[in-house]
């Protein structure tokens, strides 16, 4: 679960780390309100949205007076923003977050992430602060600082100490980087993140080191520990599609292909995904039905993906372990009945009462194509779909 900035600099500064003084608005007049409160002379209007590069498509805002607090804000909100992040389609802007006005020095780049190589959290910083993160690293990889930390010891006050070296702080500078990086470190843990980025870390021409920008993300798996967490999900953010499959516990992703996949067991939907590649298909999406495909949850997965409109073709394959094949037919030829399917669908069922369920689809009346083995079947809809077309 991604946040907004400003929500990520609140919990940040929870933990000791220093953020610029701000206050959320919702309209202009919210903007006008937070601006008188906070007291200028410089402002910074940002956007709020899930994406970042905002800056460069016109969505972070200096301005120096009231009115053009206002302005900015009357003419962020409501606006489609789009930057390198958000697609071309872009993210209507709802909120926008007034900020104080930061005499910058230095811009630079903090991170830390789960680095699945290592096994263990990664600190990332480089002196390259403000620019895309991703092209430092294609380009001039030297610049970046990783330092791991061992998860026994959790993070000591030299790892942070070669970080701020690392980027050349000197002075009082340390000690307001090692704060600031151990203050990361245990938000980071603490509220069980996946990804915290501060880009820019900037040093204020007072020697700060502050958090002018803040993203965070969360391990959906641990959410259920976090109220406060939960409460700043934003679900004009989300994706509706996924949105939709949360509420019938569906976990689905979706792709870019046009052959959609219904699979029980997450592993089997990657194999799915990779057989179907293989015979030159692409993946509309992933989507594990789970343990107990019940008829209405196969109906609700059906319908998910059909909502996507790119889809040409379905391919089902259930292991039927605990499920038995035949009522997982079942739930098939009813749900594609009720939903008036109109794509060519594939079904491989394998397991418990196979036999049983393939003759409850062959007697449907309904135009299932039926299949052995995973590559048969990868084979048929990539094949289906090519002659639909
Ligand atoms: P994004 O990464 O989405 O473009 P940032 O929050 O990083 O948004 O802002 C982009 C740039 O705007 C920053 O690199 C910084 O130069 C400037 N900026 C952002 N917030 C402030 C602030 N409070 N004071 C001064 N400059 C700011
Ligand atoms: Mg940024």
């Amino acid at each position: 679960m991604n946040i907004h900035e400003y929500q990520a600099k609140q919990l940040l500064s929870r933990y000791g780390v220093a953020v610029p003084r701000g206050k959320v608005a919702y309209t202009a007049a919210e903007a006008v309100d937070a601006a008188n409160e906070l007291g200028g002379p410089v402002w910074v209007v940002k956007a709020q949205i899930h994406a970042g590069g905002r800056g460069k498509g016109g969505g972070v805002k200096v301005v120096r007076s009231i009115e053009e607090v206002r302005d900015a804000a009357q003419a962020m909100i409501g606006m489609n923003l789009v930057t390198h992040q958000t697609g071309p389609e872009g993210r209507q802007v709802k909120r926008v977050y007034i900020e104080e006005g930061c005499d910058i020095a230095r811009e630079l780049y903090l991170g830390m992430l789960v680095d699945r190589e290592t096994g263990r959290l990664t600190l990332m910083a480089s002196t390259e602060g403000g620019m895309e993160i991703e092209r430092v690293a294609a380009d001039t990889p030297e610049r970046i600082l990783t330092v791991d930390i061992d998860p026994a010891t959790g993070i000591q006050p030299h790892h942070a100490r070669r970080i701020a070296f690392g980027l050349a702080l000197e002075g009082r500078q340390v000690g307001a980087a090692v704060k600031f990086i151990m203050g990361i470190y245990e938000a980071f843990v603490g509220l069980d993140a996946s990804i915290v980025e501060i880009n820019p870390l900037v040093v204020t021409g007072a020697g700060e080191v502050v958090a002018l920008d803040a993203k965070m993300s969360f391990d959906d798996n641990a959410l259920f520990r976090h109220s406060d967490v939960i409460e700043l999900r934003d679900e004009d953010e989300e994706d509706a599609m996924e949105r939709e499959a949360l509420k019938h516990d569906l976990n689905y992703i979706k792709l870019d292909g046009n052959i959609g996949c219904m699979v029980n067991g997450a592993g089997l939907a990657m194999a799915t995904m990779d057989i179907i590649k293989l015979h030159g298909g692409e993946p509309a999406n992933f989507l594990d039905v789970g343990g107990g495909a019940s008829r209405e949850r196969v109906t609700a997965a059906f319908k998910l993906i059909l909502s996507d409109p790119h889809v040409e073709g379905i391919l089902v394959n259930i292991f039927g372990g605990i499920m038995r094949c035949d009522v997982i037919a079942e739930g098939v030829v009813a749900a594609a009945r009720e939903i008036n399917l109109n794509v060519p669908l594939v079904v491989r069922l394998a397991g418990t009462n196979v036999e049983l369920g393939k003759k409850l689809l062959a007697d449907s009346g309904l135009l299932i194509i039926s299949a052995d083995t995973l590559a048969e079947a990868a084979e048929r809809v990539v094949h289906a779909v090519e002659e639909a077309a």
